[in-house]
């Protein structure tokens, strides 16, 4: 797995110790360290130029040393329903995605962890585009600084459900994370940060001892091993039964709540045999169940469940006692599918 690292994208390959402890090797104080810590993520700035409490010759010294870069807008599409979707170009000329969903109270930004994913979902188009690299931690943190500045309002929440598999990233999502939350980067409650993974159970384990109050979300989409296996092959090493268990140990460590993810396809996992096994897999378990209609993306052979679908699954999770909530399809009249904005811009 390729790491971002500090050679090759500069200081927002860096952890806000790391930035302090590289600063204390060439004799520069800590309260420096935390000055160019604050002018990166709770002012979002885009150059060192900006950091005007800082020396002259210090901005100079840090411009070649870790060189600063914040993300270009490549291109920009705004739904109907006020959810913005971006195209960014990172330092090193690597793209990646970002959604912002607007509400009456809330501001919630949808960031990518990885340029690409080597995860081979076989529904999302990022899944089929191949896989770059991993993302630094301030490159995760400037996507919602992107959103807030485009917007002009604070980000309220957060999903690392973007592009990427945020636990093969592990270190620098839960960096962001924390930056996401501290009071010298957004400032936004640990509880309006999630992580979306697909099932990588060692790093559920090592999530479960996070102290913070993050939220854990696992991209489930069936819970028939065999349709699991064909449509994730990514996480075939880490069969149902293992993932079950494993939830079960992070609820009862942590005292959360996690959610599972399924969006219903078409004549793939939206069958009664389906949901039944989904109801087995998520009754008398601490989770809950969020259902999503697929985005539909071009050229691809999953397609949205119907409506009927959807509600049959609504009901008969209802039914069985287990929390269940439809979530909207936002952006269904732009690319909001993870990975299509992209796609159409490397046709381009
Ligand atoms: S759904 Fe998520 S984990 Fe799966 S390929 Fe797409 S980006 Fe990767």
């Amino acid at each position: 797995m390729q790491r971002a690292t500090a050679d090759l994208i500069g200081i927002k390959a860096l952890s806000r110790d790391e930035i302090t402890s590289q600063f204390a090797e060439v004799g520069l104080p800590a309260f420096r360290a935390k000055q160019v810590i604050q002018w990166l993520y709770q002012k979002g700035a885009h150059s060192y130029d900006e950091m005007t409490n800082l020396p002259l010759a210090l901005r100079e010294q840090l411009s070649e040393s870790l060189p600063l870069h914040f993300p270009e807008i490549v291109r920009k599409q705004v739904s109907q329903d006020g959810t913005r979707k971006y195209l960014l170009r990172l330092g090193d000329g690597a793209l990646v995605e970002s959604v912002a969903m607007p509400t009456k109270t809330r501001l919630s930004a949808c960031v990518s962890t990885q340029a690409g994913c080597p995860m081979r979902c076989q529904f999302c188009a990022t899944g089929r585009n191949g896989y770059t690299r991993s993302l630094g931690c301030g490159e995760i943190v400037d996507q919602a600084t992107v959103i807030a500045q485009d917007f002009g309002q604070r980000v309220t929440n957060v999903v690392l459900m973007g592009q990427g598999e945020p636990f093969l990233n592990y270190d620098a999502s839960i960096e962001a994370m924390r930056i996401f939350n501290s009071k010298d980067g957004l400032g936004i409650g640990a509880r309006h940060i999630t992580v979306s993974t697909c099932g990588i159970l060692p790093q559920i384990r090592r999530f479960a001892q996070e102290p913070e109050q993050f939220t854990l979300a696992v991209s489930l989409h069936s819970a028939v091993q065999e349709t699991r296996d064909r449509i994730m092959p990514g996480v075939r090493s880490y069969p149902l039964e293992r993932l079950h268990d494993s939830i079960a140990s992070y609820a009862e460590a942590t005292g959360r709540r996690p959610t599972y993810e399924y969006a219903l396809m078409a004549g793939i996992n939206d069958s009664d045999a389906e949901l039944k096994a989904l109801v087995a897999f998520t009754r008398r378990t601490l989770c809950h169940v969020n259902l999503i209609q697929l985005n539909e993306v071009k050229g691809s052979s999953y397609h949205p469940s119907t409506d009927e679908r959807l509600n049959a699954f609504k009901i008969g999770l209802e039914r069985a006692g287990v929390e269940v909530t439809v979530r909207e399809s936002r952006g269904s009249d732009i690319d909001a599918a993870c990975g299509q904005l992209k796609q159409k811009a490397s046709r381009k």
